[in-house]
């Protein structure tokens, strides 16, 4: 027998570790253990957890399709999670548990200890991203610190060998097992997953998100279908459905990167990633795709990023004097600075945010506002549908400028221009604050200088930007003669 646990790769289809036990020919029982004090520690948002939930029955729905049983269980944390996994190994004879990696540090850990614990097979799989981490280097075999030459060293080993989806098969003879597992779920443990299961971890509805198999291909499918073509184009801009929304179900292995390439090469009839059947749309999909890739990548070789440190070190030097203050009302959505407000009214409303707007947020928290990074990145975990670790990481340390950014800290963004720039007529910022409804086009972005601005329940703006941008150019240029 074969013992599948599952973590953040929730789905049949394309699950390198699931596939390996079936491969086998032996009967597979997959297993997945919650573990709230290590997700309490790790910011997991409630929407996350209730995605999570759904998506359990979805699996298993999926998993008995193909003749294997979902087991589930609840304990405090990984080490826990390690012993009663190990048990369950030996309560069922399994020959092996395997298992697809995570790539940061708590998780490793947790996967030491169950390969020092157990007397039995296990194996890990890299499953996560396109290519392995640590499997794209320089010519002087190191990881790469800056994206694009990432990029294109990545592209060129995608051209000569692209991963291909892996095949879903079921297991051929496993019913008696399913059977043995329900007779004596009664007094053992882990049992079956049930509506009756415990799942403590606090859960905020996630309702808005699919979580069956079949409707999220159907996402990426429409997307590929209608929309990748204009992602060039319009991903910027956050009034239009411009972007693949699938970051829920990459966040928590819902979908798989592989199926997302293929499926964006079939829609353009094409094999290979190079080939020039590929549009400019698909291209920059691809290039967004690598940046997931990027940072998982990152993590590999630079656990510090999984313990709160600046990948720049002299930039560890920073001050932050912002204020508690400030932070709350930036949370809020209450800052006075619309596009801003309406980015994280929208992250407080739904659990998402679109990526330009999650720059800016992150921008005006760290360089406006003068806020750790660590309080923006812990914020996001806390609400995001789609908290993973790396990219939240990745993306707040890049617009705080500690972080992965071949641009230097004075690139600052203006959240006034950046609200003229992507969101012109001001849809998205009156769709997400409605006391600016009123506001005409000419004063949306700066309501402040309208001439009714009495009549509005909206902030005036709470800080200067020009002011506040000094102060950061001073912050870092200290931070730097300190060095
Ligand atoms: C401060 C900050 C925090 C972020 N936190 C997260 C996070 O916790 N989880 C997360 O998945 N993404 C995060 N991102 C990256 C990005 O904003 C989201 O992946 C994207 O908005 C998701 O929407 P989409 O699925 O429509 O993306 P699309 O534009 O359709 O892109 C397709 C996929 O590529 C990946 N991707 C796209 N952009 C990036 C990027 N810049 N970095 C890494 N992966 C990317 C995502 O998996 C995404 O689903 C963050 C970015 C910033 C600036």
């Amino acid at each position: 027998m074969q013992l599948m646990w599952f973590r953040r790769d929730l789905r049949v289809e394309d699950n390198t570790a699931l596939q390996s036990a079936i491969n086998t020919q032996q009967a597979v029982i997959a297993i997945y253990v919650a573990t709230p004090d290590s997700w309490r520690n790790h910011h997991l948002s409630p929407i996350q957890a209730d995605l999570i939930y759904r998506r359990l029955f979805e699996l298993q729905q999926d998993l008995a399709q193909l003749n294997i049983p979902l087991l589930y269980m609840e304990v405090e944390n990984y080490q826990q999670s390690v012993q009663q996994v190990s048990d369950c190994a030996l309560r069922y004879g399994a020959e092996r548990v395997v298992f697809n990696r995570e790539y940061e540090v708590n998780e490793q850990d947790r996967d030491d200890l169950l390969h020092s614990h157990s007397a039995i097979e296990i194996q890990g799989f890299d499953d996560k991203c396109l290519l392995p981490p640590g499997s794209v280097l320089n010519k002087q075999g190191q990881y790469f610190k800056v994206f694009t030459p990432f990029k294109r060293a990545y592209l060129a080993r995608l051209t000569e060998n692209l991963p291909p989806v892996v095949k879903t098969t079921a297991v051929r003879d496993d019913s008696t097992n399913i059977l043995d597992i329900k007779a004596e779920q009664k007094e053992s443990y882990p049992a079956l997953l049930s509506p009756q299961s415990v799942f403590s971890y606090p859960r905020e509805s996630s309702e808005r998100y699919v979580v069956n198999s079949k409707a999220i291909r159907q996402l990426l499918r429409e997307f590929c279908h209608e929309r990748v073509d204009n992602y060039h184009n319009d991903r910027d801009k956050p009034a239009l459905n411009a972007t693949s929304m699938l970051s829920p179900y990459l966040a928590i292995g819902a979908l798989s990167v592989r199926q997302c390439v293929a499926r964006v090469l079939y829609s353009a009839q094409a094999h290979q990633i190079t080939s020039p059947l590929l549009g400019e749309g698909i291209h920059t999909w691809i290039s967004e795709l690598v940046w997931r890739d990027f940072y998982q990548h990152l993590l590999h070789f630079e656990p510090k990023l999984c313990k709160g440190q600046n990948f720049v070190q002299w930039t560890e030097k920073l001050n932050w004097p912002g204020s508690k203050q400030h932070l709350a009302a930036w949370q809020k959505g209450m800052t006075g600075y619309p596009i801003v407000d309406a980015a994280m009214r929208q992250l407080n409303q739904t659990g998402w945010m679109h990526n330009r707007l999650r720059m800016v947020v992150a921008s005006f928290l760290t360089k406006d506002l003068h806020i750790h990074w660590h309080d923006g990145e812990r914020y996001f975990m806390q609400k995001l549908v789609d908290g993973d670790y790396a990219a939240n990481n990745g993306g707040w340390q890049w617009s705080a400028s500690t972080g992965c950014d071949a641009q230097p800290y004075f690139r600052i963004f203006n959240p006034t221009a950046q609200g003229e720039r992507f969101d012109p007529d001001g849809d998205f910022i009156r769709h997400w604050i409605p006391e600016l409804s009123a506001v005409p086009n000419k004063f949306i972005h700066q309501p402040w200088r309208w001439e009714n601005v009495i009549s509005l329940s909206y902030p005036k703006p709470m800080v200067d930007h020009k002011s506040e941008r000094e102060i950061t150019l001073r912050l870092f240029q200290d931070a730097k003669d300190f060095q």
